[in-house]
């Protein structure tokens, strides 16, 4: 088939180079010039495991087309999917611009021909008939489109793998032509197709990222309690996750959920149940509890270590989790943040980060390699789980530290050989 994807960010690229790898024409509309002649060249404005390559593969084959041109794409196109970003605005609720403005870019290029556009951006329920109605309003009179929501669940990190293998494809959908078409181009990849009403369709993808958020804020509250009492989180999980009902994925203490998705979506879904007159809901709670969390454990920091005021910190990782360069509501850098208004020095380490990281920190050093961060350092804070963090020579690192202090606030450390080789070792719930 022919397909247009708008916004070549995470999902968007990502989406584009598969469906082409599928052997589709894809052309991939953004609107920087100059990410644009970059992509152009098999460059990718951001890194995730296996896309460049992909990506590479494709332009080569012809069949992958970067372009900043709506007209050049979207006449020609029988699908087009809406990738674009939905950021919080200051209120929680969801900036919806992008999609509305792809929206009408789509309406005023529509083919006369039959196209089905699949709206990908997540977004509050409602906002895909409002996208149907922009482009209603903007197409030729005689352009014939059917609407279609289809929430992506790919993991940063992980995102050519889980959009090829995903658990599963929703698609929000009201014509039977679109879903013949729709799930035509999703057979290749392999995974059930559950078709829902539009509006179910939107809903689940805030249901699926508040439950897992959740999960995060319910082991946060459980190790809180195993500081007080000297049980072990680890082991609470364990017990507690092999209830089949229950289950041994997707535990993460440490210093709340963060990202591009999680606290934008717990925020979109506390707003929009809000605007419900809903009283009482879970998501502003945890809202509420989740930005509480980085400036407790640092208290608790400096209840064991003292005030951070012109100490050396030592941060390893500045990117919200292991295997993404992904700095957007990361909690290493919500962390550096607050530390830096308690005045300490930051020397500041991250395998992929670090390029991100120097657009929206500043006043931070940052260190070519792990040791260089720990050198002459007071303390040392691991704040994102890079594998590469467990596999450190920390007996070299002793010697290099000042002070040895370590925070391990993603439980990667063996606590029982950190402290043999002589650190204060704190983690989370441990
Ligand atoms: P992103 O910010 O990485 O990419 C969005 C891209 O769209 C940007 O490059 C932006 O320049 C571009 N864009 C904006 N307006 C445009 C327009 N009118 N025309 C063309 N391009 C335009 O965002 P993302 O992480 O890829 O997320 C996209 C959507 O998918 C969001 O709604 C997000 O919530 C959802 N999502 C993201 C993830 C993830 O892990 N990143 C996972 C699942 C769902």
């Amino acid at each position: 088939m022919n397909i247009t994807v708008v916004g070549a960010g995470y999902v968007g690229l990502t989406l584009a180079a598969v469906l082409a790898d599928f052997g589709h024409k894809v052309w991939v509309v953004r609107k920087d010039k100059e990410k644009n002649e970059a992509l152009k060249k098999g460059k990718i404005h951001f890194f995730e495991p296996g896309l460049e390559e992909l990506v590479k593969k494709n332009l080569k084959a012809g069949r992958l087309i970067p372009t900043t041109e709506y007209s050049q794409a979207i006449p020609f196109s029988q699908v087009i999917f809406i990738a674009v970003g939905t950021p919080s605005l200051p209120s929680g609720a969801v900036d919806l611009s992008q999609v509305f403005e792809a929206a009408k870019e789509v309406g005023k290029n529509l083919s006369l021909e039959y196209t089905v556009v699949v709206n990908k951006s997540t977004c509050p329920p409602g906002t895909t008939r409002k996208v149907a109605k922009i482009i209603d309003k903007f197409k030729p009179t005689k352009a014939k489109f059917d609407i279609v929501f289809c929430p992506e669940f790919l993991r940063e990190g992980s995102a050519v793998e889980d959009t090829k293998r995903p658990d599963r494809i929703v698609i929000g959908i009201e014509s039977p032509k679109a879903a013949r078409i729709v799930k035509e181009i999703h057979r290749q990849f392999k995974a059930p197709i559950l078709l829902t009403k539009i509006e179910s369709a939107e809903l689940i993808k805030y249901a699926a990222n508040s439950y897992l958020a959740l999960r995060i804020v319910f082991a946060n509250q459980i190790a809180d309690l195993c500081e007080k009492n000297g049980a072990d989180i680890g082991e609470v999980i364990r017990g507690m996750g092999m209830d089949k009902r229950i289950g041994l994925h997707y535990w993460y203490p440490g210093m709340g959920y963060g990202g591009s998705c999680f606290p934008k979506d717990v925020a979109a879904i506390a707003d929009f149940a809000k605007k419900k007159k809903i009283t009482g809901s879970i998501f502003a709670v945890m809202d509420k509890l989740n930005k509480k969390r980085i400036p407790q454990i640092l208290k608790r920091l400096e209840n064991n270590f003292g005030s951070f005021a012109d100490k050396k910190v030592g941060v390893l990782g500045l990117a919200c989790k292991q295997g993404t360069d992904d700095v957007r509501e990361s909690p290493a850098i919500k962390t550096i943040e607050i530390l830096k208004k308690k005045k300490a020095e930051i020397v500041a380490y991250d395998p992929k980060a670090v390029e991100n990281a120097k657009k929206v920190l500043s006043g931070v050093v940052f260190a070519k390699n792990p040791y260089e961060a720990a050198k002459n350092a007071d303390c040392l804070l691991i704040l994102t789980d890079w594998p590469e963090f467990g596999k450190l020579d920390y007996g070299k690192i002793k010697e290099m530290m000042r002070v040895n202090f370590i925070f391990d606030s993603r439980n990667i450390l063996e606590k029982v050989k950190i402290k043999k080789i002589g650190f204060k070792y704190l983690g989370i719930g441990r």
